[in-house]
């Protein structure tokens, strides 16, 4: 049995139930998950105008879409992007497009044109799906991209205005399934997403992840939840990352959850919509959680919010004065924790019940299925508990590897299919995994990814700038906000502002460098790599 730690190769393997495996290789996501649920609740509700999805209309969409795109000639391999804040029409563009043996690709609406034109010339996609206020951040780049409208507006007529090209999901919808669609066998090793994460180091890559990969999340939560009643949870979490596509827009359908979307995050409305729906479950990053146990209203009762009883916390670490401090101010709630990675599908372990959660400042348990080796850096050595070092993954969840990028898989996966996380962990006694430091580069600003070698290429094309790098420092709000260290020109008078104004103007609002230090030289090793560690150690060592 391959449960607890096996001292001979030291690896871990989990002390949860392995996942049953699927013989037949012929299998998509949609349809995974479709065989899962026919209930009667809503699958989506719309927080803000109520407008919902039965499952039964739900699996009436993702027919009629896919069919919709079917006919168009969206086929197996191709790319589709969708750029569009959380809604619920967002899950059935994904579940169709997937169904199709297609690859959805999705970034964070936030990112700025030549952002988004970064990923778009990488990922290649046949169409887009976004929403009308986004169009142009598509069409500067890319205006013989055709789009399709995932809202509303369209009833007025303005979309047409705008661009040839742009057609609407809710036509789509409306259509009864053609009879002409395509239908290609979708293996379970074939690419369902193509999501966008720095890994271990430089820029945004292409995360290659299988149908596998995802289905294996499904069976995870399908395990959890298994004879618990429906459930109601708040997506707050956005779909475009891991976290939220992989949870909300597919996951918890196999449960016959009911899912009140939040388009963006805002305190009172995701109170309200506690209130409103009764929810009992709760995603979340940590920055809301603490934003949660600051809020007055929250807290003075303003709302109701019994029917809440737990916040599932994940995306960035969580400390233990937190976790105390919530649990303070919402004793009746249970806080369960999650971490994965966008190269590991998802969750790589997690809290599954109160007991485990009083384990305060623990990632939980492996996944099912999953191994882990914790390594040490300098040697190679996989490490017995209690011992910290480089957290290693490897199991069903696990990425194919980075789009286009060899170089960068090889350096991330290795030959025995073992991922580098990039994280500094512990295992104890009994198989809990706590994550002590992050060995990445990769900066957590409010849970979402900033690459600091994109800023660092960025500074470097400032006139009066001859060298930068970038840093994650301590915020108690954020979690992290970027640090540039900069070396001026001889000469420059050059201010943090203007240096901090510089960036802000060219990237997205969670990227923006939000600190600023001047130094005669980046400290490097050798082969010329940034010493990181020893820029952090420098701007803590004031705290
Ligand atoms: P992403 O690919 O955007 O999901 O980022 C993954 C990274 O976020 C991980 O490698 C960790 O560094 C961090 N992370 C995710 N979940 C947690 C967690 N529960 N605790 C600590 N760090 C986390």
């Amino acid at each position: 049995p391959r449960s607890g730690f096996c001292s001979s190769n030291s690896i871990y393997y989990s002390k949860r139930k392995p996942l049953p495996l699927i013989q037949n290789p012929f299998l998509d996501i949609t349809t995974f998950i479709s065989s899962h649920t026919h209930n009667g609740n809503a699958a989506f509700i719309d927080s803000a105008t109520g407008h919902q999805f039965t499952y039964h209309q739900l699996w009436l969409a993702v027919d009629a879409v896919s069919s919709s795109l079917s006919s168009i000639g969206i086929r197996k391999g191709d790319v589709v992007f969708i750029l569009s804040p959380n809604s619920i029409y967002f899950p059935v563009v994904a579940l169709s497009v997937m169904s199709l043996g297609a690859i959805i690709t999705t970034t964070n609406p936030l990112n700025t044109a030549n952002e988004i034109a970064k990923q778009i010339n990488d990922s290649k996609p046949v169409i887009a799906f976004t929403t009308f206020q986004l169009v142009p951040k598509i069409t500067a780049s890319s205006p013989n991209l055709p789009i399709i409208l995932m809202d509303e507006e369209e009833e007025e007529g303005k979309p047409q205005q705008q661009s040839k090209t742009v057609s609407t999901l809710l036509n789509m919808i409306r259509r009864e399934p053609s009879v002409n669609r395509v239908k290609e066998r979708v293996n379970q090793d074939d690419t369902a997403t193509l999501l966008y994460s720095s890994g271990t180091t430089g820029p945004s890559k292409g995360v290659l992840s299988s149908h596998k990969n995802l289905i294996s999340m499904v069976q995870i939560v399908h395990r959890r939840f298994d004879a618990v009643d429906p459930q109601t949870f708040i997506c707050t979490v956005p779909m475009f990352h891991v976290y939220g596509l992989a949870v909300f827009a597919t996951s918890l359908l196999a449960i016959g959850s009911t899912v009140v979307v939040l388009s963006k995050f805002e305190m009172h409305d995701l109170l309200f919509s506690i209130q409103k729906f009764r929810a009992t479950y709760l995603p979340l990053v940590p920055p809301i959680l603490i934003a949660m146990m600051n809020n007055a209203d929250a807290i003075n009762r303003k709302y109701d919010l019994s029917s809440l009883h737990t916040v599932l916390s994940g995306g960035a670490p969580l400390s233990k004065e937190v976790t105390e401090g919530f649990v303070e101010k919402y004793p009746k709630v249970t806080i369960l924790q999650g971490y994965g990675l966008t190269e590991s599908a998802s969750i790589g372990s997690s809290t599954d019940s109160l007991e485990e959660s009083r384990r305060y400042g623990t990632a939980g348990l492996l996944s099912p299925s999953m191994e882990g080796k914790i390594v040490d850096t300098e040697s190679g050595e996989a490490l017995p508990v209690n011992r910290t070092g480089e957290l290693w993954l490897r199991g069903p969840f696990i990425m194919k590897g980075y789009f286009g990028n060899q170089e960068a898989t090889a350096s991330t996966i290795d030959s025995e299919g073992w991922l580098r996380t990039g994280d500094v962990c512990y295992i104890d006694n009994d198989g809990f995994l706590f994550i002590v430091d992050r060995l990445k580069e990769l900066i957590k600003y409010k849970g979402y990814q900033v690459p600091p070698a994109e800023l660092e290429a960025l500074l470097l094309t400032h006139p009066a700038i001859s060298d930068a790098a970038v840093i994650p420092y301590p915020d108690n709000e954020a979690g992290q906000v970027p640090m540039g260290y900069i070396v001026r020109n001889t000469g420059s008078s050059l201010s943090e502002k203007e240096v901090m104004d510089f960036v802000a103007k060219q990237v997205a609002p969670y990227k923006r460098i939000r600190r600023v230090a001047f130094i005669s030289s980046v400290p490097k090793n050798a082969s010329g790599k940034i010493l990181r560690k020893d820029l952090i150690k420098l701007a803590t060592s004031k705290l």
